[in-house]
């Protein structure tokens, strides 16, 4: 079987370099004679791949030795959790902002542990734009966003990062390392690293060390910021494969000219895409125009039957995992870093030859 091209939001493709890096040095890493896999995460051999991990995560973030990067357990779902438990507590409130079921999420657990106010949300209409953030009070212990929402296909341009007096926190799982960000406006930002940085099983944070003195003390081992500090995302064994895999990713990243390059192919693969989605008689993306995520691409018919056509036709083509989040519908063209141009300009192809032969049903 060749290769297909994979649109899945997570876990997502990598690029065949670093599966082919990570095949050929599967049973012997680096002269050891075992695979990483069978490193103990206490060998200098290990401890390499993960410092180098970390600085070159840094690195593409542009991120100094003011930040703290750890590599955590529990996906993304976790940080919902491990982040009010440091930083909010009964007699204290965030803000959040609500752009759909990721935001929700981190919303309904923060509640266990503080005050939680929705400062701003696009719900109403179906989470199909960025809401506007209104003036926020200084007494919050921090704002939360998600900067690219995976499933309504929304995101944060450069430009409509908040400009936030207290602490600025994001879930940046679906597009970190896409667009330049500038990353020192935020006090801690998290991704699962299996949509944009790699395969499941680790969760990169990398926090402001400033910040991080302000957790909160006596907290259980595994959801306290500041031991994983200090232990170097050693304190227990870490993912070390998944780590390694990051690695790799980052290695990849740096090799296409960092994030400034990626993020131009980003634009030009988003760009192509929607506008044959703008100007095409059947497909439709009903986000405002400069919220649309360049990473997570919406499309839909209108028709339940065209849709399921659409979907079936496209796995004939080589064309995977496009179907909708199931709570949206339609078709999700998830496009991240590791997709190649071929793999968009494929779509766009399938789609046309679509639309030339259901014209009339539309
Ligand atoms: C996928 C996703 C998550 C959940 O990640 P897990 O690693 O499965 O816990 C959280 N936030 C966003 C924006 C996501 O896309």
């Amino acid at each position: 079987m060749e290769r297909v091209y994979n649109f899945s939001a997570g876990p997502a493709n990598l690029p065949l370099e670093v599966i082919e890096k990570a095949q050929n040095e599967l049973s012997d890493f680096n002269d050891s004679g075992m695979s990483v896999m069978e490193l103990s995460h206490r060998s200098k051999i290990y401890e390499d791949i993960h410092n180098e991990t970390k600085e070159k995560l840094l690195k593409l973030m542009s991120l100094g030795d003011d930040y703290e990067l750890l590599f955590l357990q529990g996906g993304a779902y976790t940080q919902f959790v491990t982040i009010p438990m440091n930083y909010l507590d009964d007699k204290s409130s965030a803000a959040y902002i609500n752009t759909g079921s990721w935001t929700a999420k981190a919303i309904e657990e923060a509640k266990f542990f503080g005050n939680v106010e929705v400062i701003a949300s696009s719900e109403k209409d179906h989470f199909t734009y960025i809401p506007e953030i209104p003036e926020i009070n200084k007494d919050y212990k921090y704002l939360y966003i998600c900067t690219n929402n995976t499933i309504y296909g929304t995101r944060y341009a450069k430009d409509k990062l908040p400009n936030s007096p207290v602490p600025l926190l994001a879930d940046m799982s679906s597009n970190i390392l896409s667009e330049n960000y500038d990353m020192t406006k935020f006090d801690l930002i998290f991704a699962g690293a299996q949509k944009n940085l790699g395969i499941s099983g680790v969760t990169i944070v990398a926090i402001k060390k400033d910040f991080l003195t302000k957790s909160a003390e006596n907290l259980p081992t595994m959801f306290d910021y500041k031991i994983h500090a200090e232990k170097n995302s050693l304190y227990n064994t870490p993912p070390t494969f998944a780590i390694y895999i990051t690695g790799l990713m980052a290695k990849w990243l740096i090799n296409q000219g960092g994030v400034e390059e990626i993020e131009k192919m980003n634009i030009e693969k988003a760009g192509k895409l929607y506008d044959f989605i703008d100007n095409s008689k059947i497909f439709k993306n009903n986000i405002k125009k400069e919220d649309r995520s360049l990473m997570n691409v919406i499309f839909f018919t209108g028709s339940k039957d065209l849709d399921a056509a659409f979907l079936k036709g496209a796995e004939k083509e080589g064309l995977f995992n496009l179907k909708g989040h199931r709570s949206v519908g339609g078709m999700r063209a998830s496009i991240y870093n590791a997709m190649p141009m071929d793999g968009v300009e494929s779509l766009i192809d399938y789609m046309k030859k679509f639309e030339m032969e259901n014209k009339q049903e539309a």
